[in-house]
């Protein structure tokens, strides 16, 4: 029980800071892990461990730990200008240089971007511009958000009442106004002899009477990622997005792609909307964006919103919105990098190529009786342990059993995420097959050891 690691680091690092997202339970027994460096997908702690790192930081490092071309933008960005603003009408070059990169690699002919400083916050920024249309238009009342349970948007107030989560009740959130439809999970969330396509139709005829109950015309988005990172890997059933979009436009209500995680390679293409076949109104885009080198979030709107912001910003002299950092030329030098070594430089091809052989990989992990369901698309996966495969039945929460696999996968030097039941894993882009094969083998080794325990 007690096997607590013997280094000074995890107590200092207990002591004086607050970890966001942990099992308090899991750090009280077995310590924290102290991080110095990484290498490729590798990362060190301080006692010398190494760990492949299989979700990549938290999706976001798709280059590895050390990449070269990264780390010497970065040096030259800091040289040439190390920091500025995006406000009073000034904006450094870099930050033009990369909105003119987003608007020609998204779905838009047209568009503008605002800077924040992460996900949520560019969530956030995408409301405050959709309540503040709102009120320009003369429709004060179109103030309502409609995201999916289990999607995830951020912790902010607001995009923590976006996110689908039940944890944020204990913030009392959702704020009124953020409505929540069901999770296209047909694995999950399909009735008995309910076929996908059967189960596509049931999500549209719930947006339809969700709309109607809810009046359009007090609803300013429905914000959905491609494929929801966070609520566990979760692909749309198919026909999703083709069935919705007709009746979000029908209504006027925009459809927003929060392509956080998927956005910049991930599913491999350059957006997960560009995967599934739809051109969304507006994008929001961090984590890749920067390859992980620099916190940056990105509002990307399309056409109509652009110009609809513009008029409406223009009618009271200003959009009375931005951070301190928004569009921070370091941030934007790294960026235009990160997505030339994603787009040009081969990385996204690394993942259109390799994702074949990751997927059969992992089938292979998977082949268990105690995992109920593989899925994920690219290099975005997940394993859901079950109780019974036939039943779906999941295993008791207080055996925390995807806890368990991940300090189970800790201790073979794998670093990969619990998630509800899943576990869930998104490496590098850079991956060699070598560390792919070395990532599947540890997890399975993992596996093994959990379900003896606890099967
Ligand atoms: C991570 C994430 C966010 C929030 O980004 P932060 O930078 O953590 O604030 C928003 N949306 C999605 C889909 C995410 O995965």
């Amino acid at each position: 029980m007690d096997d607590k690691r013997p280094t000074g680091w995890d107590t200092r690092a207990e002591a004086v800071s607050f970890f966001g997202f942990t099992d308090f339970p899991t750090v009280k027994r077995r310590g924290s892990i102290v991080l110095t460096h990484g290498e490729g997908p590798y990362v060190f702690d301080t006692e010398g461990n190494r760990y492949l790192d299989a979700n990549s930081g938290l999706w976001n490092m798709v280059a590895g730990f050390d990449h070269p071309g990264l780390i010497s933008a970065a040096q030259d960005a800091y040289a040439r200008f190390p920091g500025y603003h995006a406000f009073f009408g000034r904006m450094s070059d870099q930050t033009v240089m990369l909105s003119e990169r987003l608007i020609e690699l998204a779905p838009f002919e047209r568009g503008r971007v605002f800077y924040t400083n992460s996900g949520s916050e560019a969530n956030d920024t995408l409301v405050k511009m959709l309540w503040f249309l709102g009120r320009a238009e003369g429709k004060p009342e179109r103030k309502k958000i409609l995201t999916r349970k289990n999607g995830y948007h951020g912790v902010t107030v607001v995009s923590a009442s976006m996110t689908g989560k039940p944890y944020n009740e204990v913030f009392g959130l959702p704020l009124p106004g953020f409505v929540h439809l069901t999770c296209p999970h047909y694995w999950r969330e399909g009735m008995a002899g309910e076929s996908e396509a059967e189960f596509t139709q049931r999500l549209a005829r719930e947006l339809e009477e969700t709309i109607a109950a809810e009046g359009a015309d007090t609803i300013a988005a429905f914000v959905a990622e491609p494929v929801l990172g966070a609520g566990g890997v979760v692909p749309p059933p198919e026909g999703y997005f083709q069935a919705i979009q007709p009746i979000l436009k029908r209504h006027g209500i925009p459809l927003v792609s929060d392509e956080v995680i998927c956005g910049f390679g991930r599913t491999g293409t350059i957006w997960g909307c560009d995967t599934y076949g739809v051109v969304p109104d507006a994008i929001i885009s961090s984590k890749a964006l920067t390859a992980g080198f620099f916190p940056m979030g990105a509002v990307i709107l399309g056409p109509e919103l652009a110009d609809r912001m513009q008029a409406a910003a223009e009618a009271i002299e200003e959009f009375p919105h931005g951070f301190t950092a928004s569009g921070h030329p370091v941030g934007c030098a790294i960026a235009l990098a990160a997505i030339d070594l994603i787009v040009e430089g081969g990385l996204i091809d690394k993942v259109r190529e390799g994702a074949p052989r990751l997927e059969a990989k992992l089938a292979e992990v998977a082949d268990r009786p105690n995992i109920g369901e593989l899925r994920g698309i690219g290099y975005m996966w997940a394993l859901e342990a079950v109780a019974d495969k036939a039943t779906k039945a999941p295993f008791p929460s207080e055996l925390s059993v995807s806890e368990r696999i991940a300090n189970a996968c800790t201790d073979e030097g794998l670093i990969c995420r619990p998630l509800g039941q899943s576990i869930v894993l998104c490496p590098a882009f850079t991956l060699t097959d070598a560390e792919m094969d070395e990532m599947c083998a540890k997890l399975s080794t993992a596996l093994d050891k959990v379900f003896a325990e606890v099967a």
